[in-house]
């Protein structure tokens, strides 16, 4: 195991803004693993299946091709050879990552990829199950949250600022709806590991929190 920081916690708690910050600090990898899940969902509308269609999920994702690399600093996914970072980023793709993430299938071939991309550089890697199942032996595990109305007012200023039209009160009710899911599904569900380090961000600011989590990896050393 290299020097791995696991970042996990519900959507919208601010873990990919801080773990880039903190990858670029350490000059680790950030590794953004909704993203792949994203990319699976995307995979799962672009071919007409539904979120009920468990068995057609599971056949249907042995012919996704997910691949990731690094370009600029930047994490690019490709599915089946295709760049789809502008394409996964919305609250469809959001949605259906939830519901498709539930499956076994889906889960054991993302999980394997993001295994293999930690052995061999150091990363910090964002998601809902890195310290509880990808990464258990992770140097420091962060659980990140926030209270879901602080989440969905950043959601919606995200939004808004790529110029996307929404509701913050829909955003909020998806945001409670996702984590519902996320906590409560029967494989890898969202909750803090035993030996994770529980960070509220509500009331901090991005660099608080990097900083915060920057002592804490160097007190582990
Ligand atoms: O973090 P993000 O909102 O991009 O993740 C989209 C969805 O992918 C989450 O709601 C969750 O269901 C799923 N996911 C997961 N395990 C991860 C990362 C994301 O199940 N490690």
């Amino acid at each position: 195991m290299n020097n791995a920081i696991a970042i996990d916690g519900p959507a919208g708690a601010g873990k990919s803004t801080i773990a880039k910050l903190v990858a670029k600090r350490l000059g680790f990898i950030y590794v953004d693993t909704g993203a792949m899940y994203r990319a699976m969902a995307l995979y799962m509308i672009k071919n007409g299946i539904s979120a009920e269609e468990s068995e057609k999920i599971s056949s249907t994702c042995k012919s996704a091709d997910i691949t990731i690399k690094h370009e600029n600093g930047e994490q690019v996914v490709y599915l089946n050879g295709e760049n789809v970072n502008g394409l996964i980023r919305t609250e469809e793709v959001g949605n259906m990552a939830s519901a498709s993430s539930v499956n076994k299938d889906v889960r054991e071939k993302l999980v394997e990829l993001q295994q293999k991309l930690a052995a061999t550089t150091d990363v910090v890697m964002d998601g809902r199950d890195i310290g509880t199942v990808v990464l258990p032996d992770a140097r420091l595990k962060i659980y990140l949250t926030a209270s879901s109305e602080v989440r969905a007012k950043r959601r919606f200023k995200e939004l808004t600022e790529k110029g996307i039209e929404c509701d913050i009160k829909v955003i909020e009710q998806d945001i409670v709806d996702r984590d519902y899911r996320d906590m409560h599904r029967e494989i890898s569900p969202l909750k803090q590991a035993d030996d994770a380090i529980y960070l509220d961000s509500s009331d901090m600011t991005i660099e608080e929190v990097a900083e915060k989590i920057m002592e804490l990896y160097a007190s582990e050393q």
